[in-house]
Protein backbone atom coordinates (compact mmCIF):
# COMPACT_ATOMS: atom_id res chain seq x y z
CA UNK A 1 0.00 0.00 0.00
CA UNK A 2 1.36 3.51 -1.20
CA UNK A 3 2.32 5.88 2.24
CA UNK A 4 2.67 2.43 4.55
CA UNK A 5 5.90 2.98 5.86
CA UNK A 6 6.08 -1.03 6.41
CA UNK A 7 4.99 -1.80 3.11
CA UNK A 8 7.97 0.24 1.70
CA UNK A 9 10.62 -1.49 4.11
CA UNK A 10 9.28 -4.50 2.75
CA UNK A 11 9.67 -4.01 -0.66
CA UNK A 12 13.38 -2.43 0.29
CA UNK A 13 14.47 -5.57 0.68
CA UNK A 14 16.01 -4.58 3.76
CA UNK A 15 19.11 -6.15 5.03
CA UNK A 16 18.10 -5.39 8.61
CA UNK A 17 15.58 -8.44 8.53
CA UNK A 18 16.06 -10.68 11.78
CA UNK A 19 13.94 -13.30 10.51
CA UNK A 20 10.86 -14.10 7.29
CA UNK A 21 9.14 -16.45 5.89
CA UNK A 22 6.18 -16.69 3.53
CA UNK A 23 3.84 -14.48 5.88
CA UNK A 24 5.72 -12.10 8.14
CA UNK A 25 9.39 -10.73 8.55
CA UNK A 26 10.54 -9.11 11.52
CA UNK A 27 12.86 -5.69 11.92
CA UNK A 28 14.35 -4.08 15.06
CA UNK A 29 12.44 -1.03 16.07
CA UNK A 30 13.62 2.16 15.06
CA UNK A 31 12.38 3.62 18.33
CA UNK A 32 13.62 0.42 20.87
CA UNK A 33 11.95 0.61 24.24
CA UNK A 34 13.79 -2.22 25.22
CA UNK A 35 17.53 -3.89 23.89
CA UNK A 36 16.34 -5.94 20.75
CA UNK A 37 12.73 -4.49 20.80
CA UNK A 38 11.63 -5.58 17.26
CA UNK A 39 9.06 -6.52 14.91
CA UNK A 40 7.14 -9.00 13.38
CA UNK A 41 5.47 -7.37 10.41
CA UNK A 42 3.01 -8.76 8.16
CA UNK A 43 4.37 -9.03 3.80
CA UNK A 44 0.66 -7.80 3.32
CA UNK A 45 -1.07 -4.83 4.04
CA UNK A 46 -3.58 -5.95 7.07
CA UNK A 47 -4.65 -3.26 9.18
CA UNK A 48 -5.61 -5.15 12.45
CA UNK A 49 -5.26 -8.70 13.86
CA UNK A 50 -8.79 -9.11 13.33
CA UNK A 51 -7.75 -8.60 9.08
CA UNK A 52 -5.11 -11.71 8.93
CA UNK A 53 -6.87 -14.98 7.59
CA UNK A 54 -6.76 -17.53 10.04
CA UNK A 55 -4.66 -19.69 7.95
CA UNK A 56 -1.55 -17.22 8.40
CA UNK A 57 -1.39 -18.26 12.28
CA UNK A 58 1.58 -20.97 11.57
CA UNK A 59 3.56 -18.69 9.60
CA UNK A 60 3.16 -16.21 12.53
CA UNK A 61 3.76 -18.18 15.20
CA UNK A 62 7.11 -19.64 13.10
CA UNK A 63 7.93 -15.80 12.71
CA UNK A 64 7.20 -14.84 16.16
CA UNK A 65 9.05 -17.82 17.70
CA UNK A 66 12.01 -17.58 15.52
CA UNK A 67 13.05 -13.91 16.20
CA UNK A 68 12.64 -14.34 19.74
CA UNK A 69 14.53 -17.09 20.05
CA UNK A 70 17.62 -14.72 18.21
CA UNK A 71 16.80 -11.92 20.12
CA UNK A 72 17.28 -13.79 23.39
CA UNK A 73 20.50 -15.21 22.42
CA UNK A 74 21.77 -12.01 21.00
CA UNK A 75 20.73 -9.49 23.91
CA UNK A 76 21.11 -12.62 26.69
CA UNK A 77 17.56 -12.05 27.79
CA UNK A 78 15.53 -14.30 30.59
CA UNK A 79 12.39 -14.18 29.01
CA UNK A 80 10.15 -11.52 26.33
CA UNK A 81 6.74 -10.14 25.95
CA UNK A 82 4.89 -10.09 22.34
CA UNK A 83 2.48 -6.96 22.58
CA UNK A 84 -0.13 -6.27 19.62
CA UNK A 85 -2.14 -2.95 19.35
CA UNK A 86 -5.24 -2.87 16.96
CA UNK A 87 -6.49 0.66 16.69
CA UNK A 88 -5.00 3.83 17.72
CA UNK A 89 -7.05 3.82 21.38
CA UNK A 90 -4.96 0.83 21.98
CA UNK A 91 -1.74 2.61 21.05
CA UNK A 92 -1.47 1.55 17.13
CA UNK A 93 0.16 4.22 15.57
CA UNK A 94 0.98 2.25 12.20
CA UNK A 95 -1.61 1.27 10.86
CA UNK A 96 -0.27 -2.21 9.12
CA UNK A 97 -0.47 -5.56 11.12
CA UNK A 98 3.18 -5.92 13.74
CA UNK A 99 3.77 -7.39 16.67
CA UNK A 100 6.46 -6.18 19.44
CA UNK A 101 8.87 -8.65 20.39
CA UNK A 102 9.98 -7.08 23.74
CA UNK A 103 13.24 -8.98 25.55
CA UNK A 104 13.38 -8.42 29.08
CA UNK A 105 15.68 -8.95 32.21
CA UNK A 106 15.77 -8.42 35.46
CA UNK A 107 15.02 -5.34 36.74
CA UNK A 108 14.55 -3.64 33.41
CA UNK A 109 12.18 -1.42 34.22
CA UNK A 110 8.34 -0.84 33.64
CA UNK A 111 8.64 -0.78 29.70
CA UNK A 112 5.49 -1.52 28.83
CA UNK A 113 4.23 1.65 30.35
CA UNK A 114 5.31 2.53 26.95
CA UNK A 115 2.13 1.43 24.71
CA UNK A 116 -0.52 3.29 27.02
CA UNK A 117 -1.77 6.77 25.47
CA UNK A 118 -1.57 9.64 27.51
P1 LIG B 1 2.50 0.83 17.31
O1 LIG B 1 2.33 1.87 18.34
O2 LIG B 1 2.15 -0.55 17.84
O3 LIG B 1 1.78 1.14 16.00
O4 LIG B 1 4.04 0.76 17.04
C1 LIG B 1 4.67 1.25 15.90
C2 LIG B 1 6.12 0.98 16.07
O5 LIG B 1 6.76 1.10 14.82
C3 LIG B 1 6.84 1.96 17.02
O6 LIG B 1 7.46 1.23 18.07
C4 LIG B 1 7.86 2.66 16.13
O7 LIG B 1 9.07 2.94 16.78
C5 LIG B 1 8.04 1.63 15.01
N1 LIG B 1 8.50 2.18 13.73
C6 LIG B 1 7.99 3.25 13.07
N2 LIG B 1 8.67 3.44 11.90
C7 LIG B 1 9.60 2.45 11.83
C8 LIG B 1 10.61 2.10 10.88
N3 LIG B 1 10.81 2.82 9.77
N4 LIG B 1 11.41 1.04 11.14
C9 LIG B 1 11.24 0.32 12.28
N5 LIG B 1 10.30 0.59 13.21
C10 LIG B 1 9.48 1.64 12.99
ZN1 LIG C 1 1.49 -1.57 4.73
Amino acid sequence: MENCIFCKILNENSEKKIYENDGFFSIPDVNPVAEGHSLVISKKHFKTILDIQDSLGPELLDCIKNTALKLIKETNSEGFNVMNNNFEVAGQVVNHLHFHILPRRKDDGKILDFFDNE
